[in-house]
């Protein structure tokens, strides 16, 4: 579960985020929308800890990992992430990228191996993982960094357009494969998309953003009763 509180931020004298309050439970994958500058990308550095907030408190089930005192870094968190650049390592083979959190967090040898094979099969890579990343399309290159993302088991997910930079099709097919991915391992995920039919077919809800705050948080399904607090 995440809980943000009361979180700010500024860019100089520009306020970026201006309290920001949102939860999300345990096992909830939250797709965040909102216009272009709204601040989406600097909330989830926020929550990766990449970026710590002027003022306000972010924890993960209930333990804090940013605030006026504390700042957890982001290998610690155990989170795993997927950005619109996949952001692979190029000099690295898929299986050393899929391999890199395990690593992090030393699982070696037979361990990891298992791990590493275990999430390519899930995203459909199981033969390539002696490739490198420039001999792999766009859309197995995000698979990988899907594989990476979700190798290590974290307690949270972070998603940051991860579709936006593939052809419409590829896009299509590869958000429902995502879906029942995402639904499969049950992980509290934050999804942020520009797109309304990505976040309708991945999220349980949406939340959206405006000028750095959380304008409304709904469920998918209007006849379930909101939990989150925006
Ligand atoms: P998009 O949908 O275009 O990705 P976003 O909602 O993710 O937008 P952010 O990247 O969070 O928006 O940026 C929010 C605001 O903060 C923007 O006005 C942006 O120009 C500004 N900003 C972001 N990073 C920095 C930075 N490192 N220094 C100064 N200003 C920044
Ligand atoms: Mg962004």
């Amino acid at each position: 579960a995440i809980a943000i509180h009361e979180v700010s931020h500024f860019f100089g004298s520009h306020p970026v985020l201006n309290r920001v309050n949102l939860s999300v439970p345990e096992g909830t994958i939250l797709a965040l929308l909102g216009p272009s500058g709204c601040g989406k990308s600097t909330l989830l550095k926020m929550l990766a800890g990449l970026l710590h907030p002027a003022s306000g408190q972010i924890s993960f089930d209930g333990e804090i990992v940013a605030s006026g005192k504390i700042n957890m870094p982001p290998e610690k968190r155990h989170l795993g992430m997927a950005f619109q650049d996949y952001a692979l390592w190029p000099h690295m083979t898929v299986q050393q990228n899929v391999a890199f959190p395990l690593q992090m967090r030393n699982i070696r040898g037979a361990a990891q191996q298992e791990k590493v094979m275990a999430a390519l099969e899930r995203v459909g890579l199981a033969g390539f993982a002696s490739r490198r990343p420039s001999e792999l399309s766009g859309g197995q290159q995000q698979r990988v960094a899907l594989a990476r993302a979700i190798v290590a088991e974290p307690r949270i997910l972070l998603f940051d357009e991860p579709l936006s930079n593939l052809d419409r099709d590829l896009r299509e097919s590869l958000c429902e494969e995502m879906a029942t991915l995402l639904r499969q391992l049950g992980t509290t995920a934050v999804y942020v998309t520009h797109d309304q039919h990505e976040a309708r077919a991945l999220a349980h809800c949406i939340a959206r953003m405006d000028k750095g705050a959380i304008a409304s948080v709904d469920p998918i399904d209007p006849s379930v009763v909101s939990p989150f607090v925006a």
